[in-house]
C-alpha cells in the first residue's frame, strides 16, 4: 500500500506524492522562545519526528526546517520585564529547547532559522514590498502594514472558513480601526513604546515583522517556493497557516504546500492545560518527577496525532510498563539469539505490519498493536522453547527497523548535573579503594539530592529517584 496522509487542506486522506522523490521538503513551526516549551508543544514535535523517521524508513530523504520565533509580543515583554536585551532573554530558552529535543530523542532539523537573523528580515521586507506592489497589502494610518484578505479569494480555504464571517458586523475593537477589514493581519508592525529598543528599519519606518510573515520568509528562503509537507499544531491552522498561504502564494503565484498536516491538542486530566489550573507541565517538570525522556516520548507518541491526547500520570505509568515489556522481551531475544537452540517450524516470524500501519496516515495505535501482539506471540513461543536463535535474530532485526521510527531503545544517556557528577565520581573512586563507609556516605548524599545509585556488574548506575518532587 502506498503512503497516505490526511491533508488539512482537502480534509481527506491523500496518497503521498512529493514533488521530487525521494527528496522531501518539510517545514514545521517551531517554538516561541519566551519560556520552556510545554508537553503540548512537544506532542506536536514528536508527531513531526515520527513522520520524518517513518518517511526515512520508507526511503525518502527529508530536509526539514523548523523556525525559532525570537521576536514577538511575549519575548519583547519578557525582555523588558527582566531588563535585558531581547537576545539575552531568548538565549537560555533556545538552549533549553535543544536540550529538551535531545531528551525526547527528537531528530535535529536540518536548519533552525531565527526570525531576527538579517537574511530572513531582508526576505520578509522583500516579500512585504512585493505584496504591496500587487495590491495585496497596504500601510494603514497606524504605520503598520497589513495583508488585504479581500484581495486573496482563497483566504479561509485551509481552515474551511467563510470569509464573510471575518467581516466586521457592527462593533469593531477600537484598536483595529485602522484596518480595512477586521481579518486583515499585520505583516509589519510599526514601532511603539512597548517595543523599547527592539526594531528594524524598513521602507515603512521602524518596526518589526508580524509572526506569520516570518514563517513564509524562512520556509521559502530555505526550501523554495513550494513545500511538500508543512506541519504544526491545530492551533496554527488559523490564522497562522492561512496567513502563510496568502503571503507565500501572494508573492510567488505558486501553490505553497502540498500536504498540510496538523497535530491535535493535548489535554491534561481531560482539561485544557493551563497554569491557573495547576495542570501545566514542561518536560522538565516531568523529568524532575523521575520520568525519563523516553517514557515521556512514549506517552506523547502512543496516540494517533489527529486524536486529542489526554495526558495523565496513570498514562505515564502505563508508558513505563509498556517500555519495561519491550526491554524484557529484547533481553530474552538477545539471550536466545546467542544460544544454540533448535528451531521449531511453527515459531512466529516478523512481518511488515508495523510499517504498513504507519503508511496509513501514521496509524501509531495500529503499529503499536502489531508490536505488542508480536511480543505476546514470541513470548509465548519462548515460554514453550519453540523459538530458536535464528528466529530470535530475525526478531531483533525487526526491532531495529521498528525502532528507527519509534526511537525507544533502552539505551539512554542521562546528563548528570555537575555536582552529582562529582559525587558519583568520588563514590566510584571510594569503591575502587574499598572505602565502603565512604561509599555509603556518598550514596546517602546522592539520595538526599534526589538521585538513586545502583551497583551493577558494569559499575554504578545513577538515576533520578522516582516519585513526586521532595
Ligand atoms: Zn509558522
Amino acid at each position: 500500500m502506498a503512503l497516505r496522509f490526511f491533508n488539512t487542506y482537502s480534509r481527506a486522506l491523500e496518497e503521498f506524492a512529493p514533488r521530487d522523490p525521494p527528496n522531501i521538503s518539510m517545514y514545521t513551526c517551531g517554538p516561541t522562545v519566551y519560556s520552556n516549551a510545554h508537553i503540548g508543544n512537544f506532542r506536536a514535535y514528536i508527531f513531526e519526528d515520527l513522520l520524518q523517521r517513518h518517511l526515512e524508513t520508507r526511503g525518502f530523504k527529508v530536509h526539514r526546517v523548523m523556525n525559532i520565533t525570537d521576536v514577538d509580543d511575549k519575548t519583547i515583554r519578557g525582555a523588558r520585564e527582566t531588563k535585558i536585551s531581547l537576545n539575552d532573554f531568548t538565549e537560555p530558552f533556545k538552549r533549553a529547547f535543544f536540550e529538551d529535543l535531545e531528551t525526547l530523542r527528537i531528530k535535529r532539523a536540518n536548519e533552525y532559522p531565527g526570525a531576527t537573523e538579517p537574511r530572513y528580515l531582508a526576505r520578509m521586507i522583500e516579500m512585504i514590498a512585493e505584496l504591496i506592489k500587487r495590491d495585496l497589502a497596504y500601510q494603514a494610518e497606524d504605520k503598520s502594514v497589513y495583508f488585504r484578505i479581500n484581495k486573496f479569494p482563497e483566504y479561509g480555504r485551509l481552515a474551511h472558513l467563510n470569509l464573510d464571517e471575518l467581516r466586521p458586523t457592527g462593533r469593531v475593537r477600537s484598536d483595529e480601526y485602522e484596518k480595512e477589514n477586521i481579518g486583515d493581519f499585520a505583516l509589519w508592525k510599526a514601532w511603539d513604546e512597548e517595543d523599547g529598543d527592539v526594531g528594524w528599519d524598513s521602507p515603512w519606518g521602524r518596526g518589526r515583522p508580524g509572526w506569520h510573515i516570518e514563517c513564509s520568509a524562512m520556509s521559502t528562503t530555505l526550501l523554495g517556493d513550494q513545500l511538500d509537507i508543512h506541519c504544526g499544531g491545530v492551533d496554527n491552522i488559523f490564522p497562522h497557516h492561512e496567513a502563510e498561504i496568502a503571503q507565500s502564494e501572494g508573492v510567488t503565484g505558486k501553490k505553497f504546500v502540498r500536504y498540510w498536516m496538523h497535530c491535535a491538542h493535548l489535554l491534561v486530566d481531560n482539561q485544557k492545560m493551563s497554569k491557573s489550573l495547576g495542570n501545566f507541565y514542561t518536560l522538565r517538570d516531568l523529568t524532575a518527577r523521575g520520568y525519563s525522556g523516553r517514557e515521556v516520548r512514549y506517552a506523547l507518541l502512543r496516540v494517533h496525532y489527529r486524536v486529542p491526547l489526554n495526558f495523565t500520570f496513570d498514562g505515564m505509568e502505563e508508558s513505563r510498563q509498556a517500555l519495561t515489556r519491550i526491554d524484557e522481551w529484547l533481553e530474552r531475544l538477545r539471550e536466545i539469539s546467542t544460544t544454540i537452540s533448535s528451531e521449531a517450524p511453527g515459531a512466529p516470524m516478523p512481518n511488515a505490519g508495523f510499517q504498513q500501519a504507519l503508511d496509513d496516515d501514521l496509524n501509531i495505535s495500529g503499529a503499536l498493536g502489531v508490536l505488542f501482539e508480536s511480543i505476546r506471540e514470541t513470548n509465548r513461543a519462548m515460554d514453550a522453547n519453540e523459538l530458536g536463535a535464528i528466529a530470535a535474530k530475525a526478531w531483533l532485526q525487526w526491532w531495529d527497523e521498528v525502532n528507527r521510527a519509534l526511537a525507544l531503545d533502552a539505551v539512554e544517556t542521562i546528563v548528570l548535573p555537575p555536582e552529582i557528577e562529582t559525587l558519583a565520581e568520588a563514590r566510584r573512586l571510594a569503591r575502587l579503594a574499598k572505602g565502603w563507609q565512604k561509599s555509603d556516605e556518598l550514596r546517602l548524599e546522592l539520595n538526599a539530592r534526589g538521585w538513586e545509585v545502583r551497583d551493577t556488574k558494569d559499575g554504578q548506575k545513577i538515576t533520578r529517584r522516582v516519585g513526586p518532587e521532595p
